[in-house]
């Protein structure tokens, strides 16, 4: 692959990293990421990933913007109000950067559709952007059915989480939560409130660790998980193990 003289100037700030340099910027181009949800953890998820020049982004959700998302969803702006997210962010990223293809999947994730839809693209890591635990665990159980390694996250409040499965080196998300709470006993971010920039910095940290997967350097956080609480400004990192008879990824 050779770049463009305007693609080597874009990526100019990544080429120079050591760890990067033009083969790990081509790897990133031939990459493939889908973002499930595109509200406040897949708004910035998905432009630090556009900007990072990832090859291919997949959007996955089938709702309209409205004026309470603006707060947060950063992707969509007045102008898009009433139309899908998934055209929203895609056009948003196409602005940003070209060499972006965006596939765009407006529909619930069920597990009728989930893995056709991770399969779609032979996505190379998943990123649970979602704000619901149902979608949680179907996440984590399609990616483990898949073998396929993602980002969890969740934010409320002032505070949010988020932890890094890869097949056979950590816990799944099961191992750690078990199961879905009943319905309607934990409530969500439209009955308690979410300060805007949570999600900012969760899902900023999502990309982060997609970007070391596909890259290969560092350390993610698998076997951890990252707690966040903006009040105290603490960032903490709770170990946490594989479950033998976990009923997603045990034997
Ligand atoms: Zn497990």
């Amino acid at each position: 692959m050779k770049f463009t003289l305007e693609q080597s100037e874009r990526y100019s700030r990544h080429i120079n990293l050591r760890e990067i340099g033009t083969k790990g910027q081509e790897k990133l181009l031939e990459s493939k990421i889908l973002i499930i949800g595109a509200g406040g953890l897949g708004s910035p998820a998905a432009m630090y990933l556009a900007a990072a020049g990832i090859g291919t982004i997949g959007l996955v959700d089938p709702d309209f913007v409205e004026i309470s998302n603006l707060q947060r969803q950063i992707i969509h702006a007045y102008k898009d109000i009433s139309k899908p997210k998934v055209t929203s962010g895609k056009e948003t990223i196409q602005d940003l950067n070209h060499d972006v293809n965006v596939v765009t999947y407006q529909e619930w994730a069920t597990l009728d559709n989930i893995t056709d839809i991770i399969k779609d693209r032979d996505y190379d890591f998943v990123i649970d952007a979602t704000d619901n635990f149902a979608a949680k665990f179907l996440i984590n159980d399609a990616c483990v059915r898949l073998k396929k390694p993602f980002s969890h996250a969740g934010v409320v409040e002032y505070a949010g989480q988020t932890m890094t499965y890869v097949p056979g080196e950590g816990p799944c998300y099961r191992c750690v939560f078990l199961d879905p709470p009943p319905r309607d006993a934990v409530p969500g971010n439209q009955e308690v409130g979410i300060l805007g920039v949570i999600p900012g910095i969760i899902g900023t940290i999502q990309a982060t660790e997609g970007i070391k997967y596909l890259l290969n350097i560092g350390e993610l956080l698998t076997g951890k998980l990252l707690v966040f609480d903006a009040l105290e400004m603490d960032f903490r990192k709770v170990k946490v193990t594989s479950r033998e008879n976990c009923s997603s990824c045990g034997i």
